[in-house]
């Protein structure tokens, strides 16, 4: 595949002016308190990387890298945690960053696992959202841009672990 095969759906321009809205809309409705924003691996890490610099907020970052893929067997309901977040986030306000909701079982699973542990709020923040296809019933409260049901890569996204650092999104061109 060369650049010459790929769409952009959003030019690295068009991200970063509504990721500084999202972070402003973000850092006012959390004045005053404090934030663990967690970024969901691997995916949403350019994301992350430029909204939480976008924060003006009593800000603790941290990471947790799950995954449904690789294991057929595991009944979708069920993730992979590869690598867990290192805070204990009871009693505390906790801001799940991912890149894109898509059947919506990744966040549905994450959510309900951080739930169970008692967090003072749990809100969710995601670049971009495909409600086409959505499968269990979880929507961000923060979403960067709505997509028709496409497959997009770059900005952080993968197609089988390839063109994650392209710095636009960007979709297969069809032929
Ligand atoms: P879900 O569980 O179907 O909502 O899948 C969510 C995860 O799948 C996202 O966090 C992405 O990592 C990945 N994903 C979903 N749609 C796309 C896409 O269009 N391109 C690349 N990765 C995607
Ligand atoms: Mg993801």
């Amino acid at each position: 595949m060369t650049e010459n095969d790929l769409e952009v759906v959003f030019s690295a321009g068009q991200l970063s002016e509504r990721i500084a809205e999202l972070g402003a809309e973000i850092s006012r409705d959390y004045r005053g308190e404090e934030l663990i924003a967690v970024c969901v691996l691997r995916g949403s890490f350019v994301f992350a990387a430029d909204l939480f610099r976008s924060l003006d907020a009593d800000l603790r970052i941290d990471f947790l890298e799950v995954t449904r893929y690789g294991d057929k067997d595991v009944p979708d309901e069920e993730l992979r945690v590869i690598s867990d977040v290192s805070h204990d986030v009871r009693g505390k306000h906790v801001l799940l960053v991912e890149d894109i909701v898509d059947e919506g079982n990744t966040l549905w699973a994450v959510k309900r696992m951080l739930e169970g542990r008692n967090p003072a709020s749990l809100k969710i923040c995601a670049l971009f959202d495909k409600p086409a296809r959505r499968r269990k019933p979880v929507r961000a409260d923060y979403v960067g841009f709505t997509i028709e049901d496409r497959f997009v890569i770059g900005f952080g996204m993968d197609y089988k672990q390839k063109y994650r650092n392209i710095p636009y999104l960007a979709a297969v061109k069809k032929r």
